[in-house]
C-alpha cells in the first residue's frame, strides 16, 4: 500500500484538507471536488433525475478531437469534473454539472463543431465554482471535449461529455482493471497492451468502459500521463477509480478529482469508489460519509452496480455497512486479483451463503484481459473473461 494512503487515514481530515489546499491550484480544485459535492445534492439530484427521466440510449461516438488538453503536465486545470475518467452522460437537453477552480465560458467541441454553453454559476466550497450546464437541443450524438475559456487560459478536457441518443433497455458494459502502466511484468510494453486492448474495446458494442484502479504501476506522474494519452484513444465513455498501485501523493487526484462518485446510465445506478479505506474501524473520513450519501441517491435505480478497484471482506466496514448490508448493491465489479472469481467467489459474504450483492471479478489487463456485461431487463449478466491482447 503506498505511503499517501496511509498518510491519508492517519491525519485527520482537516489536516488532510490544509494539505490539500497548499498543494497548488489543481490539488485545491480537487480539495473543493471532495468537499464540495456535499454541497452539491440538489442540483446533482436534478440532473441524475432528469438524465434518469429522459431515458433510453443508442451512443454514437465521436473521435479525433484536435485539441490540447487539461494542463502542460495533463493534471486537472480549470475543469475538474466531468473529465475523461468521469464523463457526464445524457440525452441533448439534460442538465450536468461542472466544477471548476473559476468562472469561465464553456463550450463543448467534437469534430471542429463548437456548441456553447449557458451555466447557471453557483460558488461551491473551496472558493471553487459549480456551472449547472444543459447538453444544447442540437448537439448529436457523441463523446465531446469541455473547453473552460477563463480570465488567463484555456482549459480543455477531452471525452468529458457523452451526448446520448437513447439509453436502451439492455445493453453492455466493458471492464477493464489493473493496466499497471510504467510496469515491466511482460515482454510487451505495458502501454502497448493497454494501447491494443483499447483497440479491442472500441470494437465492441459497449455503451461505456468501466476501468477499476491499478492505472499506473507505481503511481508516478508520467505513467498517469501515459494511461490518459492511451485511455483518449477510446470511442467509448470511460470511468475509472484508483487501486492500491495508483497511490502516491494525490496524483490520482491531481489527474482524475474525486474519488467515489455515481452517475446514471438510463435506469440503472452505478457507484464508483476507492478501496484505500482498508481498516475495519476506520475513521469516518470524507469518501465514508459520501458513500453513504451516493448510495442513497441510487435507491430508485432499476439495478445498482458498484465498481472499486478490489474487495476483502475486512476492508473499509463504514463503507461495507453501506453498500452491503443497510442497501446492499446488486452487483460489486472489481479487479485486484488478476485472476477471475471462482464459481464459489459469487458475493459479499454478508449475506451468506449467497449473498445479496453479487461480485464479478476481471482478470488483469496488462494480461491482456477484458469482460463485457450485458445488462438488461433480467439482471446483470457477467461474459466469459476475453483474452484478446497477446502480452509476449
Ligand atoms: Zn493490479
Amino acid at each position: 500500500m503506498a505511503s499517501g494512503v496511509q498518510e491519508l487515514n492517519a491525519r485527520g481530515l482537516s489536516d488532510f484538507l490544509t494539505a490539500y489546499n497548499n498543494t497548488g491550484p489543481c490539488s485545491a480544485g480537487v480539495l473543493a471536488c471532495i468537499t464540495g459535492i456535499a454541497g452539491e445534492t440538489p442540483a446533482l439530484h436534478r440532473s441524475r433525475f432528469l438524465l434518469r427521466v429522459l431515458g433510453v440510449c443508442a451512443v454514437f461516438f465521436a473521435t479525433s478531437i484536435a485539441v490540447s488538453a487539461r494542463d502542460a503536465a495533463g493534471l486537472l486545470d480549470i475543469v475538474i469534473t466531468p473529465n475523461d475518467g468521469m464523463p457526464a452522460m445524457g440525452l441533448p437537453g439534460a442538465e450536468f454539472e461542472v466544477l471548476t477552480t473559476a468562472q469561465a465560458e464553456l463550450s463543448i467541441e467534437a469534430n471542429g463543431a463548437t456548441h456553447a454553453l449557458t451555466p447557471q454559476w453557483s460558488d461551491a466550497l473551496g472558493g471553487r465554482k459549480h456551472a449547472l450546464c444543459t447538453i444544447p437541443a442540437d448537439a448529436a450524438p457523441g463523446l465531446y471535449a469541455l473547453r473552460a475559456r477563463g480570465a488567463d487560459r484555456e482549459d480543455v478536457n477531452l471525452r468529458s461529455v457523452c451526448v446520448c441518443g437513447a439509453f436502451p433497455e439492455t445493453y453492455t458494459v466493458a471492464h477493464i482493471t489493473d493496466t499497471h502502466i510504467g510496469s515491466n511484468r511482460n515482454a510487451r510494453t505495458s502501454e502497448d497492451i493497454f494501447t491494443e486492448l483499447i483497440q479491442k474495446v472500441n470494437a465492441t458494442q459497449a455503451a461505456f468502459v468501466l476501468v477499476t484502479g491499478d492505472l499506473t504501476e507505481s503511481g508516478e506522474p508520467e505513467q498517469f500521463k501515459h494511461f490518459l494519452d492511451i485511455l483518449n484513444t477510446c470511442t467509448l465513455p470511460t470511468f475509472v477509480c484508483s487501486g492500491n498501485h495508483d497511490r502516491k501523493e494525490l496524483n490520482y487526484e491531481r489527474t482524475f478529482g474525486p474519488d467515489s462518485y455515481v452517475f446514471w446510465f438510463g435506469k440503472d445506478g452505478y457507484l464508483f469508489f476507492d478501496t484505500k479505506d482498508f481498516y475495519v474501524a476506520e475513521d469516518l473520513g470524507p469518501q465514508a460519509a459520501d458513500i453513504e450519501r451516493q448510495r442513497r441517491a441510487l435507491k430508485s435505480a432499476r439495478w445498482s452496480i458498484g465498481a472499486s478497484h478490489r474487495y476483502e471482506a475486512d476492508m473499509g466496514m463504514r463503507t461495507q455497512l453501506a453498500l452491503f448490508i443497510d442497501d446492499p448493491l446488486d452487483w460489486f465489479i472489481f479487479g485486484h486479483w488478476h485472476r477471475e472469481n471462482t464459481a464459489q467467489e459469487k458475493s459479499v459474504p454478508w449475506a451468506a451463503p449467497d449473498g445479496a450483492t453479487r461480485i464479478t471479478v476481471t482478470p488483469a489487463a496488462i494480461n491482456g484481459a477484458m469482460r463485457l456485461f450485458e445488462i438488461g431487463p433480467a439482471g446483470i449478466v457477467p461474459g466469459e473473461v476475453q483474452t484478446v491482447v497477446k502480452v509476449k
